[in-house]
C-alpha cells in the first residue's frame, strides 16, 4: 500500500499557532521534506519531534520529487513542510504534489498558518474575492509593467513583498494605480511588533518613511481593487479622447485629453491606441 504525502502549514512567527494535528503528523511521519533542514530543525527540536528530514529547495524539487514518491510507494508517509507558513504559497512544493497525484499517491492538507489568508482576515478589504500575487518581480520595468497589468483589476490584490522594497513598491503602485487607493500594510503578523496599518497609498507612503521599522521584518502589501466607477471614468476618457484622436497625432491628443481630464496619461495612452487602431478597422 502506498503511504501518504502531507503538506503540513507550520507558525509564520507564533509558535503557539503550531496545530497539535501538525505536530502529530510530524511525529509520525517516517520522514519530513523541509525547505531548509537547519532553520527546520530548531522548530522540530522545540517540539521534540525527531523524524528525519530531508531537504527540498526550488532548485532540487524535481529530483527530491522522484525519491520522495519512491518513499510514497514503498509505504512510507511523507511530510512536507516549508520555513513558514503554508508550504506552496510562494513556497517549495508544487511539484512535489502535483507528480504525486499524478502517481495516485494519497496528497492531504493539515491546514495551518498563512500569512496572506492572516493578512486578509484583518485588513478590512473587501475578502469575497482577492488576487494573490505573490512576489511582485524585483526589476523596475518588470514589477511597473506588472502593475500596469493590475490597474483595472476590481478584486483585492495581495502581495508578498521584502520589506527593503516597500518604500519603491509603494511610489510604484502610486503611479500605476491611483494616490488615493486604499491599502494596509500587515507586517510581522503574529510576532511581538506586529502592526497593521492602513490607509491611501499616498498616506502609507509617508508612514512608511516616518517609520523606519516598516523596512525590518516580513510584510504583506494589500490593495483596495480598481473601483467599479472606473467603467464610468472610462466612458469619460473615451468621450474626451475620440474627437481628439480623430483630428491629431496621437502624442498630442493624449497629451490634451491628460488636461483636460486630469487622468493617467498611460492609461490615456493605451485607450487612444485601441481607438486608433479601431478606426483602422
Ligand atoms: N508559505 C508562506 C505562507 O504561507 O504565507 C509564505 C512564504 S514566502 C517565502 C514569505 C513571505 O510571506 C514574506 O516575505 C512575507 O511577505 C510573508 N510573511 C511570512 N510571514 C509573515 C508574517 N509573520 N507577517 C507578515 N508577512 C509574512
Amino acid at each position: 500500500m502506498n503511504g501518504t504525502l502531507y503538506v503540513v502549514a507550520t507558525p509564520i512567527g507564533n509558535l503557539g499557532d503550531f496545530s497539535p494535528r501538525a505536530q502529530e503528523i510530524l511525529r509520525k511521519a517516517d520522514l519530513i521534506a523541509a525547505e531548509d533542514t537547519r532553520h527546520s530543525a530548531a522548530l522540530l527540536r522545540h517540539f521534540g519531534i525527531t523524524t528525519a528530514m530531508i531537504s527540498l529547495h526550488e532548485y532540487n524539487e524535481r529530483r527530491r520529487a522522484e525519491l520522495l514518491i519512491a518513499r510514497c510507494r514503498e509505504g512510507l508517509s511523507v511530510a512536507l513542510i516549508s520555513d513558514a507558513g503554508t508550504p506552496l504559497i510562494s513556497d517549495p512544493g508544487y511539484r512535489v504534489v502535483r507528480q504525486a497525484r499524478h502517481a495516485g499517491i494519497e496528497v492531504l492538507p493539515i491546514p495551518g498558518p498563512c500569512a496572506l489568508v492572516a493578512a486578509l482576515s484583518v485588513a478590512g478589504l473587501p475578502s469575497d474575492r482577492f488576487v494573490f500575487e505573490g512576489f511582485l518581480p524585483a526589476k523596475t520595468g518588470a514589477r511597473q509593467a506588472r502593475l500596469l497589468q493590475l490597474a483595472e483589476e476590481s478584486r483585492t490584490l495581495i502581495f508578498y513583498e521584502a520589506p527593503r522594497r516597500l518604500l519603491e513598491t509603494l511610489q510604484a503602485m502610486i503611479e500605476a494605480f491611483e494616490p488615493d487607493r486604499e491599502a494596509v500594510v500587515a507586517r510581522e503578523l503574529t510576532k511581538r511588533y506586529e502592526t497593521v496599518q492602513g490607509g491611501t497609498l499616498s498616506f502609507l507612503l509617508s508612514w512608511a518613511r516616518q517609520t523606519p521599522e516598516s523596512s525590518r521584518g516580513e510584510l504583506v502589501l494589500l490593495v483596495h481593487g480598481a473601483e467599479k466607477e472606473q467603467d464610468a471614468i472610462q466612458q469619460e476618457a473615451l468621450r474626451v479622447l475620440r474627437p481628439l484622436v480623430a483630428v491629431l497625432p496621437l502624442k498630442q491628443a493624449v497629451a490634451l485629453a491628460v488636461d483636460i481630464t486630469g487622468f493617467k496619461k498611460n492609461r490615456l495612452y493605451q485607450l487612444a491606441l485601441e481607438l486608433q487602431a479601431a478606426k483602422k478597422h
